[in-house]
């Protein structure tokens, strides 16, 4: 999508710092980050949110979990880590690229702030 600066991380139009890509995922550091590990996830197909997530996507997003739980792997996560979609204003989303976050690296407290 035109203007969506996760598309254009995706495309290679704007720099990041890749960790995993395949023919559907991409995947990059956060550029700032709240954990050792903070990894975004991201389909390279333009999808804003979760209410626009069709039955179609459904493999889709599944790879986003199967992609995190390699780079979770490659990274060493063994005590665990944290998935998280930030979706929608009241849970904080601020790139309407809908985005798996990976957090790892620490401890984290539950419920989430
Ligand atoms: P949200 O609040 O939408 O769930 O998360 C958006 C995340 O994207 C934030 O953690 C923010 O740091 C990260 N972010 C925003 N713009 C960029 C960017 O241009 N590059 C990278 N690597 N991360 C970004
Ligand atoms: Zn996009």
């Amino acid at each position: 999508m035109k203007d969506c600066i996760f598309c254009k991380i995706a495309a290679g139009e704007i720099p990041s710092d890749k960790v995993f890509e395949d023919e559907y995922v991409y995947a990059f550091r956060d550029l700032n980050p709240q954990a050792p590990e903070h990894i975004l996830i991201i389909p390279k197909q333009h999808i804003s949110r979760v209410e626009d997530v069709t039955d179609e996507d459904r493999g889709l997003m599944g790879r986003l979990v199967v992609a995190a739980k390699h780079i979770a792997a490659e990274a060493g996560l063994k005590k665990g880590y944290r998935l998280v979609f930030n979706n929608g204003p009241d849970a904080g989303q601020e790139v309407e690229h809908i985005h798996l976050h990976l957090m790892g690296g620490r401890r984290f407290s539950w419920p989430a702030g």
